[in-house]
């Protein structure tokens, strides 16, 4: 692949035709690998692909993430690069993240102009928030020391090349619950003899809703929300056990850890009230991702130094991001680019008929190399 645009447009529009589900990116991998080994990169294939490129004597490192898994999602598009995979689909723009990183990482290794090394991150499996882990797991952090860890994510409704992120938590953790009630089943004419575990099960449903209107500070941006409710009983049978599942979201540890010790305070309270067991389990999938100061205010400046409008302190998003698993072990910055306004490029991220907008893929690219160039300068000597 070259640095021109229109082979970053077909190499994302390849991508586009052949998404990957999440570990199941062999093609994508091979593809990225191939492109990284021809520019010259140091190139190491785990359940990701990283590229490492040095320049000059600097002893400072920085990763730059790409994303590269697509979604269960069948695609209602009419461009002519749909989906050649039925159900799959590059609904998140994945395809667009993966692109503009090896746009730049071609940029760079043709024309250095940098100081230290640049080590390329595509990771797997970002939507479940099981990619990034897996490959710390396999020694990322140690076999590639880094100073700084930065990614890209496109924002669908903002405009194009619009740059937006914050100091501090920019996405939220998501914790995903169990809960199950053992009552007693029985006859729905006879309700004295049996547990009714529904009229238990909606008690604490009521109750868990009362965590972040009661338990948190006003503002605090959690949510907790039951989205299932599933129970043994039959129209003329009392049930004897429902399982709530759902779905909790934090913008603080402590405020996590505090949704996970009432939720089991709750639930284990109504049980004993009623005189029946429970089972809980709080999973979270994704921590919160939180930016550090340093990485943040040098991104700002170098979106503010190419022209790209920038808001520096926008709103924490509402969702979570594999990222978080890097930030909280390196000092990073997670930040937006605007895909669009409208048609398929304002739609949400994960809609059926949402693409990536090529347009964003030059700019991503540039935001790239001119960040590296800034955080890995070059002296002279
Ligand atoms: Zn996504
Ligand atoms: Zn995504």
């Amino acid at each position: 692949m070259t640095a021109d645009i229109p082979s970053l447009v077909e190499f994302r529009h390849d991508l586009h035709r052949h998404p990957e589900l999440g570990f199941e990116e062999s093609r994508t991998k091979a593809k990225v690998a191939a492109v990284l080994r021809d520019l010259g990169l140091e190139v190491h294939e785990g359940v990701g692909v990283v590229g490492v490129l040095k320049s000059g004597i600097g002893n400072r490192a920085i990763g730059l993430r790409a994303d590269m898994d697509a979604l269960p999602i069948q695609e209602q598009s009419s461009h002519n690069y749909v989906s050649n995979n039925l159900g799959v689909m590059h609904a998140c723009g994945h395809d667009g993240h993966t692109s503009m990183l090896l746009g730049a990482a071609t940029t760079l290794a043709n024309d250095p102009n940098f100081d230290g090394t640049v080590v390329f991150i595509f990771q797997p499996n970002e939507e479940l928030g099981l990619g990034a882990q897996a490959m710390i797991n396999e020694g990322f952090l140690e076999n590639f020391p880094i100073d700084e860890v930065y990614a890209i994510h496109n924002l669908p409704g903002a405009p194009l090349g619009q740059v937006s992120t914050r100091d501090g938590l920019i996405c939220s953790s998501e914790s995903i619950f169990e809960i199950t009630i053992s009552g007693q089943g029985g006859h729905a004419s006879m309700p004295q003899k049996g547990r009714d575990a529904i009229t238990i099960g909606a008690e604490l449903v009521n109750a868990l809703q009362t965590i972040v209107s009661r338990k948190l500070a006003p503002g605090a941006g959690a949510v907790v929300s039951v989205t299932e409710f599933l129970s043994d009983g039959q129209r003329n049978v009392l049930p004897g056990s429902a399982t709530l599942k759902g779905d909790a979201r934090a913008r603080s540890p402590k405020d996590r850890q505090d949704i996970e010790k009432y939720m089991r305070q709750f639930a284990k309270g109504i049980a004993t009230m009623h005189g029946v067991s429970v089972a809980f389990d709080f999973n979270t999938e994704f921590i919160e991702t939180i930016n550090a100061a340093d990485p943040t205010n040098g991104l700002i400046n170098t979106a503010q130094s190419m022209g790209l409008e920038t808001i520096p302190n926008r709103e924490p998003m509402s969702f979570s991001e594999d990222f978080a698993h890097f930030a909280a072990a390196v000092p990073g910055c997670f930040m937006l680019l605007g895909n669009g306004e409208t048609g398929a490029h304002g739609q949400p991220l994960h809609a059926n008929d949402y693409d990536f907008n090529d347009d964003l893929l030059p700019i991503g690219r540039d935001l790239w190399v001119n960040l590296v160039r800034e955080r890995l300068p070059k002296v002279d000597r």
